[in-house]
């Protein structure tokens, strides 16, 4: 029997699943968020119960140890030798990674190298990578990128028409996000599908952050991400693909500095920006409903921005067997999923079966039998990709 930890440390944050590997079940799970403030908050979550504690958590290695002295505590694990594997989620592999892999110094040397590339993340995995190290020094611990995934792109999809100098010296390419929810739903999908030889899947991950990929025969041939997560679709507060002559235009004219810029592409934009009310998808649709117009206008294109990217995706995959909706928005909203599927219908013969749009739960097919393309609404599982990768690379 065995334990494994899947982790998602970020800079002020630590999310945790406990998994008993050989029935893949989530034995516990949970949340530190505030890290290094004066009311941290610890959630933790075990046999349908859940226990939330605010107080002051300094560090990434105190909120560690706490978990584990609770793990104890509550009987959850008798002994911490029983977790035999953490498995770290990293958001930033580079180029250098195309799947999961064993952590060792030079592992450590490259993700720390990468940190230019996902400033606010990396450093934080590997805060929680020694956190758990020096806590657990028997477990292995493994490293899961968000863009192995996507590595599978030829350079005409992920090399950007500028001076292929910031390409060669500089590394300035498309790296894509959320590889590992892309994997798990395109997986999910397949085998959905029958396992077919041959399979061209568009996965639509419609969360606060949002991002769809194209997914031929299993393998990732474009991602609507790019050098950051700024890049693609409308977000909760990103604004995704935008001129970048805005960029200089803003600073030119109204006298706001690059930083600025940045942080309100990044931060004040996407639903949040255009609505004026929120950067949650539900209060956009609330507030529309209620006659809101410019939230009427920030869903519409929300809309527009995803079936833009499901028809480059339908071109570059040579048609589509299957959309599969995903994250927050695309596994909750049976709204979203409607007006998007409405929107394609004609170009692509889509029919929804609004039953099971509407009133089923978990994975399920929500087309009918006279639509041309199935539509697959699929819950992601990003942390039981990276238990399994734990357990497969440790041999567990
Ligand atoms: P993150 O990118 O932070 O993981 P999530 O995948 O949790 O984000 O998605 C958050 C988004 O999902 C929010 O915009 C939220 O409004 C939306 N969401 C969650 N539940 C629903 C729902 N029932 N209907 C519509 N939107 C929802």
């Amino acid at each position: 029997m065995s334990k494994i930890i899947s982790v998602n440390a970020g800079s002020s944050s630590l999310k945790f699943q406990l998994f008993e590997m050989d029935d893949e079940i989530v034995i516990t799970s949970g949340v530190f968020e505030r890290i290094g403030l004066e009311d941290s908050i610890f959630t933790i979550k075990y046999n349908g119960e859940k226990d939330v504690t605010t107080l002051p958590i300094e560090n990434h290695k105190v909120a560690v140890q706490l978990l584990l002295d609770t793990l104890i505590k509550k009987e959850i694990v008798k002994d911490l030798d029983e977790i035999k594997g953490v498995g770290h989620r990293v958001v930033q592999g580079g180029a250098y990674f195309d799947q999961s892999v064993i952590i060792d110094e030079d592992v450590v040397s490259k993700i720390d190298e990468l940190k230019s590339l996902a400033p606010l993340h990396n450093p934080a995995h590997l805060t929680g990578y020694y956190a758990f190290k020096e806590a657990i020094p028997n477990a292995g611990a493994v490293a899961v990128f968000d863009t192995a995934f996507h590595q599978t792109l030829e350079p005409k999809s992920y090399i950007y028409p500028i001076p292929y100098k910031y390409y060669a010296e500089n590394k300035v390419r498309k790296y894509g996000a959320h590889g590992t929810s892309h994997f798990y739903v395109s997986s999910r999908c397949r085998e959905m599908m029958g396992n077919p030889e041959h399979s061209r899947i568009i996965v639509a991950h419609l969360g606060a952050g949002g991002s769809l990929t194209a997914v031929k025969d299993g393998k990732s041939i474009n991602t609507s991400m790019g050098f950051t997560p700024l890049a693609g679709i409308m977000m909760g507060t990103r604004s995704g693909d935008v001129d970048p002559s805005v960029i200089d235009y803003l600073i030119e004219e109204v006298g706001l500095d690059m930083k600025e810029v940045i942080k309100m592409l990044n931060k004040e934009s996407g639903l949040l920006g255009v609505s004026g009310v929120s950067s949650d998808f539900r209060d956009v649709q609330e507030a529309a409903a209620n006659g809101n117009e410019r939230a009427q206008l920030a869903l519409d294109i929300f809309f527009r921005r995803v079936i833009a990217y499901i028809g480059r995706y339908f071109i570059a995959l040579g048609g589509v067997d299957a959309i599969c909706f995903t994250a927050g928005i695309g596994e909750n909203s049976f709204f979203a999923r409607k007006e998007i599927c409405n929107l394609l219908a004609e170009a692509l013969g889509i029919e929804i079966d609004d039953d099971a749009n509407v009133n089923g739960k978990g994975d399920r097919l929500i087309s009918t039998p006279n639509s041309k393309v199935k539509v697959y609404v699929i819950p992601t599982n990003e942390e039981l990709v990276i238990a399994r990768d734990t357990k497969r690379l440790l041999n567990l």
